[in-house]
């Protein structure tokens, strides 16, 4: 089995707090932030941690629902922002309606999140659920989050406050409508406000927030920036003035959500923000590794700004048969040589070793080899040091060539896929050596592709698709056809550029170094070249 991931959460190794009232359920009114799913608080985390029901509004980016165990039950209180035409059925749930799940749902003694854009207080309606839940008598938990306001400041690199000029910010909504009881905007005093003017949810009420304003005395010319998405992979900012925020949202064509941030200091900070001027930023990338494998990719390009989606390629298993793998293991003060040419292979073999009963010191003696730096490391978190890796071409042939060199009369055993070159094997017995190999994990090709994926690809709306081995080429050739002529395809290796050529499909560049930091490198020198 694939090793777990070592969490270095400590909420995890405490005992879960008491629980005074288990039969009551509790809420937690808690704030997912504006996008970036890394903008949820900790406490928020935790929160959906330990949730049963998670009740989100569908601009919640669906990436924190990952943070919820598998068992809870998950609820979109409306459309999903990605799958506008495919969902148009859903509805937007009602607040009374949700008022009332939140009681029932807490009722049946479960632990509820109700998971908001932003802060949950600051234009959230919170005061109406607390309401409910007080009425109800059940028992709540408020998590603040970060608001769109203050992800403009830091993710749009705008100054809502500044020393000497912005000492005050205020935060309006541009939607007054919503209720029959809402005291009107006094248009007056927010233009004598001595400070920044954060406009929430006024896109389509642009045209009278604004005319009201220039009405009430502020000029016309007051610098603006609308922030479109903010902190999304897609954010965008348009710089303006009070007096054509209207034009502008007419001319970008400009959709919720967006905020409109109005102050006379404001166009002092820089056209770009860090958020937009990273390298890969607007980039789509589709990642193609087995789900737990993305990491090593997922990781650099998003912080280099990429967007990265997953459709796995090949799926990996452990092996159906472990007899021939035990048989080995029995016997392995036998060989000379362990030899891995994957991080798959060192999991499943060595987590193998120590569920039937043995541990590193079966090791004592036998020489270790790895294809490159990633099994070499892999190893390493089993504090193994290999004894043999190529020194700068990761392949089967450098570690085949590194090994043959003394392979008489030596003995070998390789742990591998249930498919996969045989380079190794043949070289070092034509070398002299004999030579064992044992099937440690399956790999599958992926039979269906997620749709939404799918059509993205159809579209011409993925960048790049990485192509980091031979047999996902072979799996990403049968389950797109054609549609990979519409992105741009980075190979691995030379022989992973071979195989996509043999089905037809010519990559646009190829790693120089064979490893996931050379896959990265690659599309980046790619993108600052195009
Ligand atoms: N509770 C939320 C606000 C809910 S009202 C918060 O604290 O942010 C919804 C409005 O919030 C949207 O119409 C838009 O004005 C603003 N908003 C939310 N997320 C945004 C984002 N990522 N970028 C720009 N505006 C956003």
């Amino acid at each position: 089995m694939a090793k777990q991931r070592q969490s270095i959460d400590p909420s995890d190794s405490r005992e879960s707090p008491p629980n005074f009232s288990p039969a009551r359920g509790k809420v937690f009114l808690v704030g997912a932030g504006p996008g970036d799913a890394g903008l949820i608080t900790w406490r928020g985390v935790e929160c959906l941690r330990r949730a049963d029901v998670v009740l989100y509004d569908y601009l919640v980016n669906p990436a924190i629902l990952r943070h919820a165990s598998s068992n809870a039950e998950l609820i979109c209180l409306g459309r999903h922002r990605a799958t506008p035409e495919k969902t148009s059925g859903d509805r937007i749930w009602g607040q009374s309606e949700i008022n009332e799940q939140l009681v029932k749902r807490a009722r049946q003694g479960r632990r509820v999140v109700r998971l908001k854009g932003g802060d949950p207080i600051v234009f959230g309606r919170l005061a109406e659920e607390a309401a409910a839940l007080d009425a109800a008598g059940v028992d709540y938990e408020i998590v603040p989050g970060i608001t769109a306001a203050l992800a403009a400041g830091s993710y749009a690199g705008i100054w809502i406050t500044q020393r000497d000029n912005a000492s005050a910010v205020a935060f309006i909504t541009g939607h007054e409508g919503d209720s029959d009881n809402a005291p009107p905007l006094d248009y007056a005093a927010i233009a004598a406000f001595p400070g920044t003017l954060v406009f929430y949810m006024g896109v389509t009420t642009a045209r009278e927030w604004t005319a009201a304003l220039i009405a009430a005395g502020k000029s016309a010319d007051t610098p603006a920036a609308i922030v479109r998405r903010c902190s999304w992979p897609d954010q965008s900012m348009v710089r303006c003035t009070l007096g054509t925020v209207v034009q502008q949202i007419a001319t970008a064509r400009l959709r919720p959500p967006v905020i409109v941030i109005v102050g006379d200091w404001i166009d002092s900070a820089a056209a770009e923000s860090w958020f937009t001027r990273r390298p890969l930023f607007g980039k789509r990338i589709l990642l193609t590794r087995p789900i737990d494998r993305t990491d090593a990719l997922w990781q650099p390009l998003t912080e280099l700004g990429a967007e990265c989606l997953v459709q796995p390629a090949i799926e990996i298993s452990p092996t159906d048969d472990w007899r021939p793998v035990d048989a080995a293991l029995a016997r392995l003060a036998e060989f000379d040589w362990l030899v891995f040419s994957s991080v798959n292979g060192v999991q499943f073999l060595l987590d193998r070793l120590f569920a039937t009963g043995g541990d590193v010191r079966k090791l004592a003696g036998i020489k270790l080899a790895a294809i490159g730096p990633g099994t070499s490391e892999e190893l390493a978190k089993y504090h193994l040091r290999v004894d043999g890796q190529p020194p700068e071409v990761y392949r089967a042939e450098a570690l085949a060539e590194l090994l043959a060199e003394d392979a008489r009369g030596k003995k070998f055993l390789l742990a591998r896929a249930s498919r996969g070159r045989e380079v190794v094997a043949e070289t070092l017995r034509a070398a002299g050596a004999a030579v064992e190999q044992i099937v440690v994990y399956r790999s599958t090709d992926v039979a269906q592709p997620d749709p939404e994926i799918a059509a993205a690809l159809k579209a011409g709306r993925i960048d790049w698709t990485t192509v980091t081995s031979s047999a996902i080429a072979h799996s990403l050739a049968k389950l797109f056809g054609e549609d990979l002529r519409k992105t741009k395809i980075v190979s691995i290796s030379p022989v992973t550029s071979a195989t996509l050529r043999e089905l037809g499909f010519e990559p646009a560049a190829e790693a120089t170094q064979y490893t996931m930091e050379g896959v990265v490198a690659t599309i980046l020198t790619a993108t600052s070249t195009e």
